[in-house]
């Protein structure tokens, strides 16, 4: 028997890669007069990353960016049909064909219009341009929303889906804890450097985007250990190992078996990048086995080996980097950062370069914070800060993000599932590691619906939900 009382709406958070994603599974999956509304606090669909204009590359090549876990040509066959001369944002390399950001929005903003124009008639996806700043518990079953502009809307069900969190700003112009923010916009003089802090794909990023808005002077990335991302290269299959339990329990032998891979598959012609990508598949699990005290041991000391193999330049890039790093444009420094004298027109940087006795001072014109929050709860979102606080989300054991179960529900605080709260994407790494780049949200995001789909028929009589 068919309900009139008008359905709740599921509410997606955040309209990144993770949330468009999310977003569509659900409108698949749910029946098509059962409304979803797509919060997004900027005027953009962003795919993959900010980087302001949107021009620089993916690092993942375009076979594998798909939106469709269940059809992996789906951005390639995308791409075909779309005229080469309305194509910018194709570079074909030897490791395979990378877009740009711009050109990869594009494709994620073709199917949401669809999706959105698809389920028009029942107001079935319903993007809102709306900052959410708050979620209160409602006694049926699911949760207010309040909204930036004042508004409070009720839903049935909220799917997490904010990554790039934005750190606490300084209370200095000149240190811009979030790299893609305003303060970092205004404009530069060529003739003081300017100070990156890390140096992982974010800081490969920050630069070429610098050199796009042609600043033309010295950029310093500053990170403990100095460590660039490597280059994509071709590279053949390399079965996945087959781990034991000793070494599913210890970093080390983790480590050391992973060193035996690649000598072996070096032996027989395969590059390790072949090895890296055959992990994929288990690393997830790997992560999930791994106890805690050798979870921290690979933040605290192998992390940033791993990230700078596992998630690499695409080749034009990689080319860039190198050619600024040979002009001089650009210097890596491995080193430890303690703090900023702030002057009104620059910033003195006092850092301890690796393996030096004595610190040194670096005087630039802008810092730029291009590293990780090493803390969720160090952000300065509200609506995270707000649910953290009221208990409603808890971080999981490392703080990297939010704790959720193995179908993606949200554990509260007190340690309680809740079954009308999802989260996926890259807030969720804490939990899965293996779960931050578009190949692995894609399987989250329709395992997010799944479980969607399923409460809400659960809800059923509750709710008036029919299939
Ligand atoms: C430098 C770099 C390069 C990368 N390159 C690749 C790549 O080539 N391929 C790949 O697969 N992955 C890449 N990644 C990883 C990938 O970009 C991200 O993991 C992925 O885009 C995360 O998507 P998301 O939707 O979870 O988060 P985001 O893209 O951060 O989107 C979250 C959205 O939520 C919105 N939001 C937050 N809070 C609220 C709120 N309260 N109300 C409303 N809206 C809100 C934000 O405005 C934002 O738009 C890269 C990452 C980095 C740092």
């Amino acid at each position: 028997m068919e309900t009139t009382t008008p359905k709740r709406p599921i509410a997606v958070i955040g309209a990144g890669f993770s949330g468009v994603i999310a977003a569509l599974h659900l409108r698949r999956l749910l029946p098509a007069d059962q409304p979803v509304l797509l919060c997004e606090c900027t005027d953009e669909t962003r795919g993959g990353a900010e980087d302001g204009a949107g021009e620089n590359l993916l690092n993942v090549r375009a076979t594998n960016m798909s939106a469709l876990a269940e059809e992996p040509n789906h951005f390639t066959d995308w791409l075909k049909r779309q005229s080469a001369g309305d194509l910018p944002g194709l570079h074909e390399t030897s490791a395979g064909l990378f877009v740009t950001r711009a050109l990869y929005a594009r494709y994620l903003q073709a199917l949401l219009d669809a999706a959105v124009a698809d389920g028009a008639r029942h107001r079935g996806l319903r993007p809102l341009t709306e900052q959410v700043t708050d979620i209160v518990e409602t006694g049926r079953s699911g949760y207010a929303l309040s909204l930036a502009g004042g508004r409070t809307i009720e839903v049935a069900g909220v799917v997490l889906a904010q990554d790039s969190l934005p750190p606490q700003e300084q209370p200095y112009e000149l240190i811009c804890a979030n790299p893609w923010g305003e303060r970092a916009a205004a404009p530069l003089s060529n003739d003081q450097p300017a100070l990156i802090v890390g140096a992982g794909l974010a800081m490969v990023d920050v630069a070429m985007s610098l050199r796009r808005r042609g600043f033309r002077g010295k950029i310093v990335a500053v990170s403990r250990r100095g460590l660039l991302p490597t280059r994509h290269a071709p590279a053949a299959d390399w079965d996945t190992p087959h781990f034991t339990l000793a070494e599913e329990q210890s970093l080390t032998q983790l480590m050391v078996r992973l060193r035996d891979e690649v000598f072996a598959a070096s032996e027989q012609g395969v590059d390790w990048r072949g090895v890296i990508d055959s992990m994929r598949p288990v690393t997830a699990q790997l992560w999930g086995r791994l106890p805690p005290a050798e979870r921290r041991r690979f933040l605290r000391h192998a992390r940033r080996y791993w990230d700078t193999h596992r998630h690499r330049m695409a080749p034009p890039t990689a080319d860039e980097v190198a050619a600024m790093l040979a002009d001089g444009s650009l210097e890596v420094v491995a080193g430890r950062i303690h703090g900023f004298e702030v002057g009104p027109y620059s910033v003195r940087a006092r850092y301890t370069p690796r393996g030096a006795a004595e610190a040194t001072m670096l005087k630039v014109q802008r810092v730029f914070i291009a590293s990780f929050l090493d803390r969720i709860d160090g952000t300065s979102d509200p609506l995270m800060q707000r649910m953290l606080q009221r208990g409603l989300i808890r971080m999981d054991a490392q703080g990297l993000g939010l704790q959720v179960t193995d179908a993606l529900n949200v554990v509260r605080d007190d340690g309680s599932t809740d079954e009308h709260m999802w989260a996926l994407g890259p807030i969720v790494r804490g939990v899965f590691w293996e779960c931050v780049a578009v190949p692995d949200i894609r399987v989250q995001a329709g395992y997010a619906a799944v479980g969607v789909v399923a409460r809400l028929r659960e809800d059923a009589p509750k709710s008036g939900f029919i299939v």
